[in-house]
């Protein structure tokens, strides 16, 4: 291996269910991949979730948010389960979720949603339509109607029940996601899909005009506009068109769900949070899966691309990024598979063996 010249702090939320299976499947990945990059890796495990619940009576403990705003990147595996589904709000494991991305001040949630050649058949789609899939939606996190004021319940002038909430963005909101996302587009094929509800929808008129202006920045990226309900269409009649998708907090909500069932592969797909500056946060997709926690049956392989964009958006890394990506197809390629994502001809494995596989096909790639 090459001589460490890069150092860098990751702090590991392994959380709940499967989560610590497929945080410490992955750990060995990042730590490989990095030192052939010449990079070294120091990893502190906390407390998150459920687990912390347990430990200290909150989910997310003012220890692991403070460790965390200091590390380079966090690497979060999966929180929740059905001990804790009863609980009172403050004392959910999702709640600590939502504690950790306000406290990271992330705004930015990147989810691609791939269709690998060696799993076209999970997907939802026909063949023809759903081969060669590769889009990223880059949703806005942390304004639109989800926080805008006012917000709350009220009685109208005929004495009848209402509830109201407000969609708002502001110049400096809609500026800051629209750079995310031309980044992206640059470092992906250069085509970037803003998708709104301009026609109806005045914080949609004011998204566009904004992201039209930032484009002037980025001249080598293409910028198209659509409207939400012609692209939730668009995404399922032919997803290929997509390369990068901006959008608001709720219209993102909505399409990053669809656009996963495209691929059909919840235990395949990464996703990262990023902020201005300071730490961004990656985690896979999917939830602990408390049904199959504990059996070594879990697909490491969203945890192990998390680690992959960890390293390509969270530190700058793409060479190690790539050698990530490479061992997750190469695996695939040799035919191993987990539970999730099966079929016959194919070798099943667990979770410990998938990673096994990955780390052999990231020391000696083909
Ligand atoms: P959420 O946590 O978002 O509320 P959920 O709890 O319904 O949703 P998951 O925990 O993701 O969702 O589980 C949904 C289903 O997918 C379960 O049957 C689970 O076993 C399966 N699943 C999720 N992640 C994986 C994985 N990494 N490997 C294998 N199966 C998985
Ligand atoms: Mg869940």
């Amino acid at each position: 291996a090459a001589t460490p010249t890069k150092r860098y702090s990751i702090t590991l939320l392994p959380g709940d269910g499967i989560g610590p299976e497929i945080i410490f499947v992955t750990k060995n990945v990042l730590k490989l991949a990095g030192s052939l990059e010449g990079i070294e890796f120091s990893f502190q495990e906390m407390p998150m979730g459920g687990a912390a619940l347990d430990l200290t009576g909150v989910p997310l403990p003012e220890e692991t948010l403070s460790a965390a705003k200091k590390a380079d990147a966090i690497l979060l595996g999966a929180i929740g389960g059905y001990k804790w589904d009863k609980n009172e709000k403050h004392l959910k494991p999702e709640t600590g979720l939502l504690q950790l991305r306000e406290g990271l001040k992330v705004f930015a949630n990147l989810r691609p949603a791939t269709v690998l050649p060696q799993l076209v058949d999970s997907s939802t789609l026909k063949k023809d339509v759903a081969e060669g899939v590769d889009l990223m939606v880059v949703r806005e996190l942390t304004g639109g109607i989800y926080f805008g004021k006012p917000r709350g319940f009220g009685i109208n002038e005929k004495g009848e029940d209402i509830g109201f909430n407000t969609e708002v963005y502001a110049t400096h909101e809609i500026d800051r996601i629209a750079r995310v996302a031309f980044e992206i587009a640059r470092k992906r094929r250069g085509q970037l899909c803003s998708v709104d509800k301009a026609n109806v929808l005045e914080a949609s008129m004011l998204w566009r005009k904004r992201v039209a202006a930032i484009a002037s920045e980025y001249p080598d990226v293409e910028l198209s506009h659509m409207y939400v309900d012609n692209a939730a269409m668009q995404l399922v009649r032919y997803p290929k068109q997509f390369d990068t998708i901006v959008t608001n907090n709720i219209f993102g909500d909505i399409l990053s769900d669809e656009a996963s069932m495209i691929t059909g592969s919840i235990g395949m797909l990464p996703s990262a949070s990023l902020g201005e500056s300071g730490p961004g946060l990656f985690e896979p997709i999917h939830g602990s899966a408390p049904d199959i926690a504990g059996q070594d049956k879990a697909n490491p392989l969203a945890t192990i691309l998390s680690a992959a964009m960890l390293l390509k958006y969270g530190l700058g890394e793409e060479n190690a990024a790539k050698r990530i990506e490479n061992a997750v197809l190469d695996t695939l390629n040799k035919g191993f598979r987990t539970g999730d994502i099966h079929s016959a001809g194919n070798k099943l494995v667990g979770c410990k063996e998938m990673g096994e596989e990955v780390l052999k096909s990231v020391d000696s790639p083909i």
